[in-house]
């Protein structure tokens, strides 16, 4: 999405919204842009931040090619300032230090953008800073948030907003998309169930590291059906040493929550939608007999729980100890 034309195309709507208000010079002072991963919240921050500071636009459209539009693709433009997750949050010091750099910068011009990503992540005292800065937009200055989440902003910050809501992707068009691009169809499927996100979707399907993740997925459900008490062991001795970044962690319990959904859904007959195991593999024949509906939806339950557990920084191994115990009772 690197032209308005394009993005209207995808994101009809924020398209709309925001060409509108560029051709009345009504931008809005702050913008919020919620929409899951891919849909392309990022790539709308920077071309709105073009559409800013071209030198060289026509109409609405950028040039893509002059020194401003260049700057803000490599992101080192001196007015666009991006802000993101230091961690887990975006923490009240990192507000501060924008405030200040935007208070003693040499000024190209007088127009400034920062982006904030993950804004669903800013602190209390994060968001207390940042909407003081939104109260009093004194100078040409457009903050555009980004989230996944809007719902986790606090309501004065949103209330200061003109909220967009970018509309999710359809998976059977990013599967055609992927199967197109020479991605096999069974890997299409199981990779539009963890991303949105094409070129990451491709990166991955050509990555070593996602393919034993998918191996090693496999392996563990098998090993929870015909040999629960090796679980332990698998753990400690295959699936950490591959599973080794919080995001690494993350992602494989993605995998594991695809599996029993589809040992699930063969159970109860929508074969349709199986993401991991294609209706025609066997293994999956072998490995329903092995856990009763209850038992699934149990299983599931506690995926769920041990994904929030990582998030609220319990560490990695001692929340898949504590899931192996759980699924082998
Ligand atoms: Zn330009």
């Amino acid at each position: 999405m690197k032209t308005w034309s394009e993005t209207a195309e995808i994101q009809p709507l924020a398209s709309r919204i925001i060409t509108k208000s560029i051709n009345k010079e009504r931008i809005s002072h702050a913008y919020l842009l919620q929409g899951e991963r891919g849909t392309g919240k990022e790539a709308i921050a920077i071309l709105l931040a073009k559409t800013l500071f071209c030198t060289n636009a026509s109409d609405v459209e950028p040039c893509q090619e002059c020194n401003a539009c260049r700057r803000i693709d490599s992101g080192n433009h001196p007015d666009v300032h991006w802000i993101e997750p230091d961690g887990q949050s975006i923490r009240k010091e990192q507000i501060e230090h924008l405030q200040k750099e935007f208070y003693y910068s040499g000024l190209e011009t007088d127009q400034k953008v920062y982006v904030v990503k993950g804004a669903d992540t800013l602190t209390t005292n994060a968001s207390n800073r940042i909407l003081k800065f939104l109260e009093e937009p004194s100078r040409k200055t457009t903050a555009i948030l980004l989230t996944e989440n809007s719902s986790s902003i606090i309501p004065t910050i949103r209330s200061r907003c003109q909220t967009i809501d970018l509309k999710p992707l359809n998976p059977q068009a990013f599967q055609q998309q992927l199967i197109d691009h020479g991605v096999f169809r069974s890997t299409a499927v199981l990779l539009s169930t963890l991303t949105s996100n094409l070129d990451e979707a491709i990166s991955w399907s050509e990555d070593e590291w996602f393919a034993q993740a998918r191996k090693l997925m496999i392996q563990l459900v098998e090993t929870f059906s015909t040999h629960r008490n090796d679980a332990f062991l698998f753990i400690h001795q295959q699936w950490m040493p591959h599973f080794k970044e919080r995001s690494q962690q993350e992602q494989g319990l993605d995998l594991l929550l695809l599996a029993f959904k589809d040992i699930l859904y063969y159970h109860i007959g929508k074969e349709d939608d199986m993401t991991v195991f294609a209706k025609d593999d066997s293994k999956i024949d072998n490995l329903v007999m092995f856990f009763s509906q209850e038992k699934l939806l149990d299983i599931l339950n506690k995926l769920l729980d041990a994904k929030r557990k990582l998030k609220q920084n319990v560490h990695p191994t001692l929340v898949m100890e504590q899931l192996t115990i759980q699924i082998q009772g």
